[in-house]
């Protein structure tokens, strides 16, 4: 759509980052202009409320910058999904594959439950192992994950077939 070639704009493109070959998609431009800011704010919590979340999930980090007005938006709570060893509480943990080694998220065990429906928010759907990691940890806690919705997917590394029980909602596909 129109407005999503508008946000577009907004996105850079660092090669080399974070390391060699990579062409990382930079989303700091658009968050700091307001109309686009906006625009994937309002459109994020329009997915939020038709799939009828009472909890937004983010994970970090820039995952955060999202979630938190959406779930604010739509009257929901925010529920963060962590990077291991940052959170103070008793918590789940998921390990997932990356390229070159593992990473392991985190979420604390009471954070969710049954009866919640958890949208999940970050700003990117690369290969998809941070979402499907993120979905194991709620669902760990007997809550239902509606899907993931994110401002920007990379559609030539398939995240969404790593994750095929997810409902994807994507502002951007590159
Ligand atoms: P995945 O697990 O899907 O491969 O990677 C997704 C995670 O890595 C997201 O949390 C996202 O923030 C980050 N990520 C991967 N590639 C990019 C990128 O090009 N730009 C941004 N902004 N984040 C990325």
């Amino acid at each position: 759509a129109a407005g999503a070639e508008a946000l577009r704009t907004h996105v850079r493109d660092v090669h080399d980052f974070p390391q060699p070959g990579v062409v990382f998609k930079d989303i700091t431009p658009l968050l700091a202009t307001p109309a686009a800011f906006g625009t994937v704010i309002g459109a994020l919590a329009e997915t939020a409320r038709r799939a009828g979340a009472t909890v937004v999930a983010g994970i970090e980090a820039r995952g955060f910058l999202l979630a938190a007005p959406v779930a604010d938006r739509v009257g929901a709570g925010i529920v963060p999904i962590r990077k291991q060893g940052k959170l103070p509480g008793r918590t789940v943990a998921e390990s997932y594959a990356l390229e070159y080694g593992t990473a392991t998220l985190e979420i604390h065990h009471d954070a969710v439950g049954p009866g919640d429906r958890v949208l999940i928010v970050d700003d990117v759907l690369a290969t998809g192992g941070t979402a499907a990691a993120a979905a194991n940890l709620i669902r760990h806690g007997g809550a239902e994950v509606l899907g993931l919705a994110v401002l920007m997917e990379l559609t030539f590394l398939a995240g969404r077939e790593r994750i095929p029980s997810l409902d994807v909602t994507a502002l951007l596909a590159i």
